[in-house]
């Protein structure tokens, strides 16, 4: 069966030559902005894989990876706020440029966890490159460096957001609409 036939599946919200467009856009800026230095990217698993390894590509200035994973308690489809360190970093983050390279940002609780934390192992700078923000439901103001795209608050998969662990090599963001079971 083919995506386009998945009744789990709603409208695309974001098609493949979007996101390639904005994933170039993104990687170009970034190489601005650090030109001259390295950068640490820092992958949140397992959503953002599609995301930071198209971005590491296009990004013409050294790279270094690392990954951490996370989870929050609650729902499948609800975060809790409740952050929890699955896997944390094998590197050492002190005078480097940290980039956190998220997927999607909800509510903003993960994220703001993830800038608590890491901001107190000394890097030389802390970013935050977000493929996805959904617009006005974030609860504390964030400084996000940079977005690749706002989006209505929907509950979307496809290039790395899963749900149930399904939907992650969708090569675009579609909404999420589930099935009558
Ligand atoms: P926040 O803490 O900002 O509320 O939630 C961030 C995390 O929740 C994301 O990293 C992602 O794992 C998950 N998440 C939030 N919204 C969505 C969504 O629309 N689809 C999927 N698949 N995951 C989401």
């Amino acid at each position: 069966m083919g995506w386009k036939n998945d009744p789990s599946l709603g409208k695309v919200v974001i098609d493949e030559k979007q996101l390639n467009e904005r994933v170039q856009q993104l990687a170009a800026q970034i190489s601005i902005d650090y030109s001259g230095k390295s950068v640490l990217l820092i992958g949140v698993l397992k959503g953002a894989i599609m995301f930071i390894s198209d971005l590491a590509r296009a990004i013409t200035v050294p790279v270094e990876f690392d990954f951490m994973a996370v989870s929050s308690y609650g729902s499948s489809t609800k975060t809790s706020g409740v952050v929890r360190i699955i896997k944390d970093l094998d590197a050492d983050l002190s005078g480097k440029h940290v980039l956190i390279v998220e997927d999607i940002v909800d509510s903003g609780l993960t994220l703001s966890y993830l800038m608590r934390n890491l901001s107190q192992r000394g890097p030389a700078s802390l970013g935050v490159v977000a493929l996805l923000v959904k617009v006005g439901i974030q609860y504390a103001p964030l400084d996000l460096k940079y977005v690749g795209f706002e989006i209505p608050p929907e509950f979307v998969v496809g290039y790395g957001l899963d749900v149930s662990e399904r939907y992650r090599n969708l090569p675009y963001i579609a909404e999420y609409i589930g099935s009558e079971e």
